[in-house]
Order: structure tokens, then C-alpha cells, then sequence
């Protein structure tokens, strides 16, 4: 029988992100339906390319510290707390300010979720030991 979950410890945002740099969450968990990064910028670091994709939507979301967005002709600055859609065809960079910056980035391909997560959950009958 197929188990049903993964679990991973990936450590502290902070130094063990610092450390790796980069990593891809979705391989080591066996996701299907999405792809999940963690990443860590030091101060005033960027990925030296702006690109785009051809399916998939982006979500990057800050966890801490702070820098600059480019989309398209714009750029914006964003901090902890900020999400970021893009779209595939959005022309995308991102760099790390004065603090450097840890982000989460999900891409998953645009239009396939078709239900509302409140819609998919079902209540099912079991409990956990906590209840
Ligand atoms: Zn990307």
C-alpha cells in the first residue's frame, strides 16, 4: 500500500538554508501536483538570470528579510510577509537586499486547480490523539 504522506526536516531557515542555498522540497517529497523551493539570498545576492516558464504560475513568498522584484518593465520592493503571483509568461527576477532574504517559491501549472481547497477537504470519522 502506497503510504500517505512524506515528511522532511529541511532545518532552520536561517543558517541551514544559508548553508544549502537552495532547496528543492517537491523531488525529495515525492509532490505531484506542485513543485515547492526553498531558498535563501545573502545580502544583496541575486540569480544572475530573468526568466519565464512555459506552464507553470509562480507564488514566492518571503519568510524574512527583504529585496527587489522585477516583473515584466516593473520593479517593486518586497519584505517578510509579501507574495508574488507570476504568471508563466511574466518575465521574472528576484534579488536580496541589506538583510538578505529566505523566500518559498511554489509553481504549480496555471488552471489546474479547479476547486477551492475548502471544496476538496473531506471530514472523514477518525480522530488524532490530540483530540
Ligand atoms: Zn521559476
Amino acid at each position: 500500500m502506497e503510504q500517505n504522506y512524506s515528511v522532511m526536516n529541511f532545518g532552520t531557515f536561517g543558517q541551514d538554508l544559508a548553508a544549502k542555498g537552495r532547496v528543492m522540497a517537491g523531488q525529495e517529497l515525492g509532490l505531484t501536483g506542485c513543485e515547492v523551493s526553498f531558498n535563501y539570498l545573502e545580502p544583496n545576492k541575486f540569480p544572475p538570470f530573468v526568466h519565464t516558464h512555459k506552464l507553470n504560475e509562480e507564488v514566492y513568498i518571503v519568510v524574512s528579510g527583504e529585496g527587489m522584484f522585477k516583473v515584466d518593465d516593473e520593479e517593486f520592493p518586497i519584505r517578510e510577509g509579501s507574495f508574488v503571483r507570476v504568471a508563466p509568461a511574466g518575465e521574472r527576477a528576484i534579488k536580496a537586499g541589506d538583510e538578505g532574504m529566505t523566500y518559498i517559491c511554489i509553481q504549480a501549472q496555471k488552471g489546474s486547480l479547479t476547486q477551492a481547497t475548502s471544496d476538496d477537504g473531506v471530514m472523514v470519522e477518525s480522530k488524532a490523539s490530540w483530540m
